[in-house]
Parts: C-alpha cells; sequence; structure tokens
C-alpha cells in the first residue's frame, strides 16, 4: 500500500549529531547542533526554571485553551515588545502559545496561507533551512533576498534592500531580527532603520523570528527592531524559548500578530486558535506552566535574565578565546569575524571539503555550510579547535 512511499534523506544537522554521538574519539567536539551547552558541555537546567517547576508541583492536566495559558501570552507579550509598547497597551497584538518557534513558524504560515494567499515569500540567503519548508508546506512558493556578503563576512546590505525593493508589493518577507541563523551577522541600527523604510512603503507582510532573543547583546536591545517596527506597520512575531529558556524538548514558543486596532487582533486571534484547533489543537501544558511561572513571577523573571545573561557572556568569551588562540598559532588567518559576529552561530568561511577534513580528521564537527556553534566551545576544547582550525585553513 505504501510502496512508492519514498524515503526521506533525514535533516542534514540532525544526521551530523547522530554520527556525532556514535564517533568513538574521545575529544571529540560537537560545533554542529545549535544547542547551548555549559563550560562542562552540558545543557543547563537554569535555576529559574527549576524554581518554577517545584513551584507548581504536580497537579491536575486539563487541556490548555487553543492560545495557551494566559500568562504566558502576557508573558511573551512583554518580554518581545516591552510592558509600556502602544501596541500592547492599545490591546492590539493576538498572541498564542505555539510548539516551539517551528510551531510560531508553522502556524504564521498556515495563517498567512489562509488569509493572504498568493504572495511570494523571500527568506534570506542563506536562512534555517524550516524557513522554506514551512511556508511551502502551507503553500507558498519561496523565494529569497541576498544577506550573506562571503567577501568580507558581512551583511550583503545593498543586495538585500534591492531585493526587497524589487519583491512584489506586499511579500511576505522573513526577518531575523539578531543572532542570525546561520551567519551569525545582524543588521546594525541604521541598517534596520533603512530596511523598515522600505518594508513599510512596499508594503511588505514581514515575519519576524526570533530564536535567539538574549544572546545578542541583552533581552530589551534583541528586540528593540521588532519593537520600533511594531510602532510603524502591523508585523508578525514567532520566537523561541527553547535556548533562552534552555527548554528544548519541552516545545516553547510563541506567535504575535501585530494588528491596526484591538477590533482586529480579536479576529486574528480567532483566527489563531483556529489554525492550533485543526493542527493540534492545544498547545502541551508543562511547558506553559514552567515558562508563565518563570515571567510571571518578579523573582523568577530576574533570576532567568541574568541567567541568559550569563550564558550570552560565555558565548562572547569563548569567541575572544578562540580568536586568540587562532592568532596565537597563526596572524595570517583574519579572525575577526569571530568577535563581530553574535549569537550562537559563527560562518566560518570554510568550505565543504574543509569542514569534512575537520570531522574525519580531527573529530571536529561543524555544519557543512561551515556554520559553527560557538556555544559548543569550553576552555577545555577550544585549544583542539583553534589547531585544527589553522591546519585545515593553511592546508
Ligand atoms: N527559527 C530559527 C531561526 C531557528 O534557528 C530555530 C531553531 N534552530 C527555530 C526557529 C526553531 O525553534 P524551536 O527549536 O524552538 O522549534
Amino acid at each position: 500500500m505504501f510502496g512508492q512511499v519514498e524515503a526521506f534523506a533525514g535533516d542534514p544537522i540532525l544526521s551530523l549529531n547522530d554520527s556525532f554521538k556514535t564517533d568513538p574519539r574521545p575529544e571529540k567536539v560537537n560545533l554542529s547542533i545549535g544547542v547551548y551547552t555549559d563550560e562542562q558541555g552540558r545543557l543547563p537546567v537554569l535555576d529559574s526554571v527549576r524554581a518554577a517547576y517545584e513551584r507548581n508541583g504536580f497537579a491536575e492536566r486539563p487541556y490548555l485553551p487553543m492560545e495557551g495559558h494566559p500568562a504566558y501570552r502576557e508573558g511573551v507579550q512583554k518580554l518581545i515588545f516591552g510592558a509600556a509598547h502602544p501596541a500592547l497597551t492599545e490591546k492590539r497584538i493576538a498572541t498564542i502559545q505555539t510548539i516551539g518557534g517551528t510551531g510560531a513558524v508553522g502556524i504564521a504560515a498556515d495563517f498567512l496561507a489562509k488569509h493572504c494567499p498568493g504572495r511570494t515569500v523571500l527568506v534570506s540567503d542563506p536562512t534555517w533551512d524550516n524557513h522554506h519548508g514551512l511556508f511551502q508546506r502551507a503553500g507558498f512558493k519561496t523565494t529569497t533576498y541576498s544577506y550573506w556578503n562571503r567577501a568580507n563576512r558581512s551583511v550583503d546590505f545593498d543586495g538585500m534592500v534591492k531585493a526587497l525593493e524589487a519583491a512584489e508589493p506586499g511579500s511576505i518577507v522573513v526577518i531575523q531580527p539578531v543572532c542570525h541563523n546561520p551567519t551569525g551577522v545582524d543588521l546594525d541600527e541604521r541598517q534596520q532603520a533603512s530596511v523598515t523604510d522600505v518594508l513599510v512603503a512596499k508594503g511588505h507582510i514581514v515575519v519576524f523570528d526570533m530564536a535567539y532573543q538574549g544572546f545578542g547583546t541583552g533581552l530589551d536591545e534583541d528586540a528593540a527592531f521588532v519593537r520600533r517596527y511594531a510602532e510603524r506597520a502591523s508585523c508578525l512575531v514567532a520566537n523561541s524559548f527553547s535556548k533562552n529558556f534552555s527548554l528544548y524538548g519541552e516545545r516553547c514558543g510563541g506567535l504575535s500578530i501585530v494588528c491596526r486596532d484591538s477590533d482586529e487582533s480579536e479576529r486574528v486571534l480567532g483566527q489563531l486558535k483556529l489554525a492550533v484547533r485543526r493542527s493540534y489543537s492545544s498547545p502541551p501544558m508543562t511547558a506553559g506552566l514552567l515558562v508563565a511561572t518563570v515571567l510571571g513571577n518578579d523573582d523568577l523573571r530576574a533570576q532567568w535574565t541574568r541567567e541568559v545573561e550569563t550564558m550570552r557572556t560565555r558565548m562572547v568569551s569563548m569567541r575572544k578565546l578562540l580568536a586568540e588562540q587562532i592568532r596565537s598559532l597563526s596572524n595570517e588567518i583574519d579572525v575577526g569575524f569571530l568577535t563581530n559576529q553574535r549569537g550562537m552561530f559563527s560562518y566560518t568561511g570554510l568550505n565543504e571539503q574543509q569542514v569534512t577534513t575537520l570531522r574525519e580528521r580531527d573529530g571536529v564537527y561543524l555544519v557543512g555550510s561551515g556554520r559553527m556553534c560557538v556555544a559548543g566551545l569550553n576552555e577545555a576544547n577550544v585549544p583542539k579547535v583553534a589547531k585544527s582550525f589553522v591546519e585545515v585553513s593553511q592546508a
């Protein structure tokens, strides 16, 4: 009956992670998958999250409403937009709890497919691969806007603006506002302002995908682009708590749609609930309670903010350490990109062949595109990574 079913090639990053697990070499280093590990190479269990877990205990598990836990949704709005944002105080944001950031982008795509069909979808080149997949699943054709300037390892700003200007008015544009995956390069404030002008003038529908809030400069600073944009125009914001709460498997995310007025936002919320109902009915309860408890209690929220800061500063110091160690081995390699880029990822400029050599010869795992997850670095493995990096660069 299912003889015609084709084999799934697997997800390249997840497959790489599986190969890492079966690699017998003790000094292997995993810099491929996008998870934050601490100095000991472990996934942290945040004290704020543990406290939230203990405060809740285990009680009845009714279904959550389709839109999710009320305190979670309120927490998402305040975290992304700031409590005093006009869109929030005017009650024009429709927010739902989602199944991770993936679920948020997926429901955004389903919502747009139903209510704004037939538009072109533009995503950055390169981007998180699932942007293509999720919008295509919803029935859209996806295309790209230029984003990566290989020559100087920065944003191809002119190319990006040109593509957004050339796109059909009212196109859907997916933007990662901070800690871009996979390149690690973000628009600066002036570039954000110019891009905003173009997007608003063209009437494009912006879907912000913010999976790393707090890993760039700080929780508020990282949301500044989204906040300013939302003062100018309607937009969609998908967010993930996987990384900044270290709650990967709990599947915590949110989708917020900024509307023109509160009446519109009520209708939009109704349609989001319908999209959820048709897909998975309601989001998970434990995930909802954990995040709602941290975000909804001043003491836990302050503790969590400090814990996000600890993760962020550790990544910054690992970037610096790797750059220093590479420089100490060779002054012919330009390592400025390591400290200029932000967040969990760094596009190293290494090609596929070099990445293969790193993996096969040295047990250092990067993604084929040359993307390195700097959160996998620690003081113990940086010397080895630096040495491999220099050898492969000079071969
Ligand atoms: N968007 C981007 C840009 C991401 O990098 C990721 C995670 N890799 C996601 C969305 C998905 O987030 P989650 O793991 O919470 O589903």
